[in-house]
């Protein structure tokens, strides 16, 4: 059945083989037996969320998730153009796959994501074995594209743009945790120097306030979410468009019964209201922690960047959240090595992580994206002078970090239990406190199961980097009460 293009029929049906006693489901004239999909996400907690939602789609043709990329019937990547480590991690990845599809002509392979909006056409063409490319704005119609490629639409490329005025959709989860990303806005206004995001996500849409609150009562009544995390490339710009903001949405959301907690990103400082920040006192639900992407302390290369603030009204937003909220737990970004970046420049983001106090940074090098303005900068650093400086940043933040951790202990914090670590050999579990602080504990029970509970920890050590907990009470799975007052870190 070959060119069939876009399905006419968008209600998939099934039914039971009577021959292989196997679900079958049926859709614009196919018929979709049990498929296994494998998928390689790259990039921040926007694409990640991306995907699930990708997950979530298939399952409605009959593909369920595998973790062995030898055994998919289809193959996605979900791509990154911001990191080139990422980048060029996808290239690789990419390049290997012609060897699965020469095992089995029948694999289909797919790209999506921000490289797929930018670049999709010319993936298609230069890689033989990609069958497809999607860009980051019709990711709900996954299912579309892979029955166009089933029903014999040979390579193609789509990135068209959702003109739609209104951005509406419901949160699909895939997993068993109580948490969920719940994306409100998408696309970037900002259009910051050294950034892609504006040029592969597009502009800026919000979701209504009434739709986000009722998905997330569906998501809290239905699939037991308890911890949520608003998204958005910008999520303070939500709501502009709608005369509502994120002020009024965590109000509103703070009133759910049975979630626990809400928190968000990312943040442009820019767009940190005074009504946001009187929420952070106000909120019962909303995280004690921030993370408010500074990018520099130098005022000079903030300009540069195109990020519309100063490093004092950066540092102005701090003390307010701190009075508003003073047990806030403020992060941050750090881009070290911004073209032409001077040492003095550089000593004035030392000078801020000095003032802002941060509990942890995320930094990166500068690297150029193809596209941007700050691509077309004169600069005269090298990656020697870039790595120096990012190595300096790291260890002078770590001796910050140190000092403002260590207070921790003894003290008791409550976490909720996403997984197991290693450490030296001895098995333990380990979780984030309500500030988003990772502790370690051992488990007084070697066999039980603690994923997902919520525990009451001492903090028995405290390093820059994480801290252990001796397990003082197991809450189980829910809390009967929202009670972070003893638990603030
Ligand atoms: S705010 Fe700036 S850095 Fe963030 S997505 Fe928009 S353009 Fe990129």
């Amino acid at each position: 059945m070959a060119g069939l293009g876009k399905r006419q029929n968008t209600g998939e049906t099934s039914f039971i083989d009577n021959v292989t006693g196997q679900k079958i489901v049926k859709l614009g004239g196919l018929e979709f037996p049990p498929r296994k999909v494998w998928m390689k996400t790259f990039g921040c907690q926007m694409n990640y969320h991306d995907s699930e939602r990708i997950l979530s789609h298939l399952k409605d043709l009959n593909f369920s998730h595998t973790e062995e990329k030898e055994s998919a019937d289809l193959i996605l990547f979900n791509t990154c153009a911001i990191r080139d480590l990422a980048n060029t991690k996808f290239y690789s990845q990419l390049g290997e796959i012609k060897h699965n599809k020469k095992k089995n002509e029948k694999l289909v392979v797919g790209v999506g994501g921000c490289v797929a909006q930018t670049e999709g056409k010319a993936l298609v063409k230069k890689y033989k074995h990609l069958d497809f490319a999607f860009g980051t704005d019709v990711i709900d119609s996954i299912n579309d594209l892979v029955f166009r490629s089933y029903a014999g639409d040979g390579k193609f490329s789509v990135n068209a743009w959702d003109r739609s005025t209104d951005f509406s959709i419901e949160t699909k989860i895939t997993h068993g945790s109580p948490q969920a990303f719940v994306n409100i806005i998408k696309g970037c206004n900002k259009y910051c120097s050294y950034c892609i995001v504006p040029y592969t996500r597009g502009k800026e849409r919000s979701r209504k306030c009434k739709e986000v609150v009722e998905d997330v009562r569906k998501l809290v009544k239905y699939q037991g979410i308890q911890e949520i995390t608003l998204l958005g490339q910008n999520v303070n710009s939500y709501g502009k468009e709608n005369n509502e903001s994120l002020a009024m949405l965590i109000t509103e959301l703070d009133k759910i019964e049975g979630l626990e907690l809400i928190r968000y990103t990312t943040s442009h400082p820019y767009d940190v209201s005074d009504e946001l920040i009187a929420v952070h006192g106000t909120a019962k639900k909303l995280s004690n922690h921030l993370h408010l992407p500074v990018q520099s302390g130098s005022k000079a290369v903030l300009e540069r960047m195109l990020r519309e603030y100063t490093p004092e009204h950066f540092l102005n937003l701090c003390n307010k959240l701190r009075k508003a909220n003073p047990n806030i737990i403020l992060s941050t970004d750090i881009i070290v090595g911004f073209p032409n970046e001077t040492q003095e420049e550089f000593e004035a983001t030392l000078k801020l992580l000095d003032e802002a106090q941060f509990d942890f940074i995320y930094s990166y090098v500068y690297s150029a994206r193809k596209g941007t303005k700050a691509a077309k900068m004169p600069d005269s650093l090298t990656d020697d002078i870039r790595g120096e400086r990012l190595r300096y940043l790291q260890s002078y933040q770590l001796k910050i970090q140190e000092k403002l951790r260590a207070p921790l202990k003894g003290k008791t914090l409550r976490v909720l239990v996403d997984g197991q670590s290693n450490q030296k050999g001895i098995k333990k579990w380990k979780g984030r406190t309500n500030g988003n602080r990772i502790v370690h504990f051992e488990p007084v029970d070697a066999d039980k199961n603690y994923l997902w509970h919520w525990v009451d920890l001492e903090i028995t050590s405290a390093t820059a980097l994480s801290c252990q907990g001796k397990l003082l009470k197991d809450h189980g799975k829910k809390i009967e009460s929202h009670d972070f007052q003893c638990s603030l870190g």
